[in-house]
């Protein structure tokens, strides 16, 4: 239980953790080829840490509740090192921390293989009774696991359903704001991906189910569908360098402004300018914003 002295966190993420493997090659491997690698590097990664580093980044209390396996001491203590309250994370001691192979090639393309690992091994159990703050929750846990942390909300809760699977509506009855992409908004509305703002709005007019969805485009910025009234928010004009984790900074983002206060609007006014700023820098969860570059570019 919390103390006095021990503050609430403001912004809580049940999700996953991986351990990146980035192997850089000339150009992406075919079916029995083997080849010489140009180098090979680790980061911490998967979207729920990632999304909790975007929110601790921007100043907030962040609790990071999820698994690591017997060899996730180190993946621990990376989150820390950012100011995230680990202690709710569980060990799973007969599996290794979830690991995403990585490979690009010299045009940017890339091939990802995940392994869930500890990822797909956390059980309701092993969440906390109770969730104070904004809860923020994406796909890569298992279903019976987000709604228990729905259940266990008392706050704000905000859904990003990436990487897709269907989510059932009983779960979507508990989610406040759904934060989803392109693809992600096609496949929950069984329309075309949509290829502007336009046609995302049209898409979004016929998802009541969840008070407010809001809709990222790339560089197109977001739309927002909040108790029926519908906006689209410009992205800011930004060379785009890296945009691995522009949707984890912005859903961080947008956590942390709509539990410092702000309105829909503001706040995902907010998360787009993070977002942006993310993807104009080289980099995962370094290049993402603390709160001050965020004001400073939004003015
Ligand atoms: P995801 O990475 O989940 O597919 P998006 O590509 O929609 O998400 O990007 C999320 C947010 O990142 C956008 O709403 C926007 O704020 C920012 N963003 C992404 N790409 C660009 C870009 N090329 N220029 C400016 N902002 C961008």
């Amino acid at each position: 239980m919390s103390s006095v002295t021990e503050p609430t966190p403001q912004v809580t993420v049940v999700g996953s953790v991986n351990r990146d493997v980035v192997v850089r090659v000339p150009q992406l491997p075919r079916p029995g080829e083997t080849l010489a690698a140009r180098g090979t590097s680790e980061r911490i990664g998967g979207k729920g840490a990632n999304q909790a580093v975007a929110a601790a980044r921007l100043g907030a209390r962040t609790c990071w509740v999820g698994a690591v396996g017997h060899d996730g001491a180190d993946v621990l203590a990376a989150l820390e090192a950012h100011g995230i309250d680990v202690g709710s994370a569980v060990r799973v001691e007969d599996v290794r921390t979830g690991t995403a192979l990585v490979f690009v090639e010299d045009s940017g393309e890339n091939m990802v293989v995940i392994d869930a690992g500890a990822n797909g091994r956390i059980r309701p159990e092993d969440l906390p009774r109770r969730i104070t703050g904004a809860l923020l929750l994406q796909h890569e846990v298992p279903a019976t696991v987000i709604d228990r942390a729905l259940l266990a909300a008392d706050g704000l809760t905000i859904l990003n359903p990436a990487p897709w699977r269907p989510v059932a509506a009983e779960t979507l009855s508990r989610v406040d704001v759904l934060v989803v992409n392109a693809t992600e908004l096609a496949e929950l509305t069984g329309r075309p991906v949509p290829r502007d703002a336009a046609a995302a709005a049209d898409a979004v007019a016929a998802l009541d189910a969840v008070p407010t969805v809001v809709t990222t485009l790339g560089a197109g910025g977001a739309v927002i569908r909040h108790h029926g009234d519908t906006r689209h928010l410009a992205a800011p004009s930004v060379p785009s360098h890296d945009t691995v984790g522009a949707g984890d900074t912005f859903c961080g983002a947008l956590a942390v402004a709509l539990v410092e206060g702000a309105d829909m609007v503001e706040a995902a006014r907010f998360a787009v300018h993070a977002a942006s700023i993310a993807v104009s820098r080289p980099g995962g969860q370094e290049a993402m914003p603390t709160a001050e570059e965020v004001h400073a570019f939004l003015q």
